[in-house]
């Protein structure tokens, strides 16, 4: 893909950076916009936008539960979550580099007075003992540890996905002990289309579920959380209270239920695509890929190199290669609908010749 920039009186040709910083990069097609251009829509506070409760009810259905709520972000829907199921003062438990721990601005602290408790796991997945272990037996000195959040797939453990039955196990021993369970399915669809695992057997190991339809699906914006009625009216009147409550929302709605409907399959391609990056990337000695490649996160780490990750993500970015940096020795690659086969091996090639070339 090249794009035509003038500059200067003349017109030049540049390359179309390849996007692989993440798959929130993808943008709405034609057909998605048509479909956005076509909604009906309602003052959704009154409940009255009928494009959105159509999304409601398939989101609720597609995750085995009894109702959804749209949101903004991914991170409003877990954040909203956290609020719902604790009291200031309470412990939540989520891997060490979980997206509610580390990549949400601090806001369980800041918004729910929740401290979250980072537990290792090998591939972002908890071991059910582990869990057990970390849990507080009630006493007047600490925190009641309240909730668990899991996260399907882990997105900074590369894409990688949670076996059933391990999240059957963590939710067993968190629900024995009066923890509410949340499930950050922000690429829950890729996980299901990987595994062949449906979401919703996912989702009934978990009191509430957050999916996003911005990234891999690649609508503009919006994600939701689906549960219970209960909790879902609760997460209700906290979306509110956080800014989240938005009128005319069937234009998102739209766009989502086009995702939904059109680009879950097709997630396989992004799949096979990042595993033809992680065949490239392995190729370097020095460069190790530290988690499986299940998904469409390819995370690489560059120790063995002794380079830093911005260094090749500055050097990339000058051959029309982006990728974000995860750390001082970490790069993330994601492939996504908009970069397509040809477009990842290019990448791939430029990729192997940077590290050749940093590494002296
Ligand atoms: C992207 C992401 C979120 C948050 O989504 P935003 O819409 O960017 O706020 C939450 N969890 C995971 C695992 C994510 O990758």
């Amino acid at each position: 893909m090249r794009e035509t920039i003038r500059k200067e009186g003349h017109v030049s040709q540049i390359p179309t950076p390849i996007d692989l910083r993440s798959d929130t990069v993808t943008r709405p097609d034609a057909e998605m916009r048509k479909a956005i251009a076509r909604a009906e829509v309602g003052d959704d506070v009154f409940g009255e936008d009928p494009t959105m409760n159509r999304l409601l009810e398939q989101v609720s259905a597609r995750l085995g539960k009894e109702a959804a709520i749209f949101v903004p972000s991914g991170t409003m829907g877990n954040q909203i979550c956290v609020n719902v199921h604790t009291r200031p003062g309470d412990e939540a438990l989520a891997h060490v580099q979980g997206h509610v721990l580390d990549l949400e601005g601090g806001a369980a602290a800041a918004l729910a007075g929740v401290h979250v408790t980072g537990l290792p796991g090998a591939n972002g997945v908890i071991d059910s003992e582990v869990i057990r272990h970390a849990i507080r037996p009630p006493n007047e000195h600490s925190p009641r540890t309240r909730l668990l959040c899991l996260e399907n797939t882990h997105n900074v453990a590369g894409g990688t996905i949670w076996p059933l039955e391990a999240l059957e196990k963590a939710s067993a021993v968190a629900h024995q002990a009066g923890l509410v369970v949340h499930l950050d399915g922000a690429r829950i669809w890729n996980a299901s289309v990987a595994t062949g695992v449906d979401p919703a057997q996912y989702a009934q190991h978990a009191d509430t579920v957050m999916v996003c339809f911005s990234k891999g699906l690649g609508a503009p914006v919006g994600s939701a959380v689906a549960g219970s009625r209960d909790v879902v009216d609760k997460l209700r009147y906290v979306r509110k209270k956080y800014g989240g409550a938005m009128r005319q929302v069937g234009v998102l709605a739209a766009a989502c239920l086009y995702a939904l409907e059109n680009n879950i399959d097709r997630l396989a391609d992004d799949h096979k695509n990042a595993a033809l990056l992680a065949g490239y990337l392995g190729e370097v000695d020095g460069v190790s890929i530290p988690h499986p490649v299940e998904t469409n996160i390819i995370v690489v780490n560059l120790e063995g190199l002794g380079v830093t990750a911005s260094l090749v993500v500055e050097e990339l970015k000058k051959r029309g290669v982006l990728a974000v940096s995860l750390g001082e020795n970490v790069v993330r690659f994601v492939t996504h609908k908009d970069v397509n086969e040809s477009e990842v091996e290019k990448a791939g090639q430029e990729t192997v010749e940077v590290l050749r070339q940093v590494r002296g």
